[in-house]
């Protein structure tokens, strides 16, 4: 993409993403003989869709645990558990994501790390714009991503989140790049395609379990397209 100097991406169910895996082993083990990663992605990704706006961290979720629970739920019973191990799911997972040093959103997007190697091998600047609880940079870190990121902004740090244009915003001007300049990459299509397009960054919606094959906005299924699109 010609004038291209940086990518900017989205940090939970972007870069880093749920572990599966640990869900998977979770909901097997209370019940859903069946479970599979894709499935409790999909199941995921759908929620998202449908409630992202009420995620808002700025002001405060009035009871953010309540909203994990409550969603972690709604994804569970999706997937075949029924209502009293559905609950047991969401508390078990809420527990890990406090408890373990890295929470629920740990591991790597497949081919996260060799795509933003390529991307900086190509000169270009890198960075992540995260509506977090300040803990985006630590977690980028631990799973292993942070070395290849110039930038990190969490909104809980910066006063405003995405989608208000402030944000994307704060990090052109961290680059000293105007909007043309760069691009966006997120899962989300009103917090993160609406709010990058508002702030003039051409924005791609990542969507990894095909949630949105009703969306013409620019669409990848995973992070290596961006290879041959940038
Ligand atoms: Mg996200």
């Amino acid at each position: 993409m010609a004038g291209l100097k940086a990518v900017f991406f989205d940090g939970g169910n972007t870069l880093l993403e749920l572990d599966y895996p640990w869900l998977t082993d979770l909901a097997r083990r209370l019940g859903a003989n069946r479970a599979a990663p894709e499935a409790i992605g999909l199941a995921g990704a759908r929620l998202l869709r449908e409630r992202s706006l009420r995620y808002g961290r700025t002001p405060p979720v009035q009871d953010a645990q309540a909203v994990f629970e409550e969603s972690f739920a709604a994804i569970a019973a999706e997937i075949g558990l029924p209502p009293a191990a559905a609950v047991e799911f969401a508390r078990r997972s809420r527990r890990e994501d406090q408890e373990h040093p890295q929470g629920l959103w740990r591991c790597p997007a497949p081919g996260a790390q060799a795509t933003l190697a390529a991307l900086r091998a190509r000169q270009l600047r890198l960075g992540v714009i995260s509506n977090s609880d300040g803990q985006a940079q630590a977690h980028l870190e631990l799973a292993g991503l942070a070395t290849h990121l110039d930038l990190v902004i969490d909104s809980s740090q910066v006063g405003v989140e995405k989608p208000h244009p402030a944000i994307f915003r704060l990090a052109l001007a961290q680059f000293g790049l105007a909007s043309t300049e760069a691009v966006y990459v997120g899962d989300l299509l009103d917090l993160d395609v609406l709010g990058a397009r508002g702030a003039g960054l051409a924005p791609y919606l990542y969507d990894r379990f095909g949630a949105y094959p009703d969306v013409t906005e620019p669409r990848i299924r995973s992070l290596s397209e961006l290879l041959d699109l940038l």
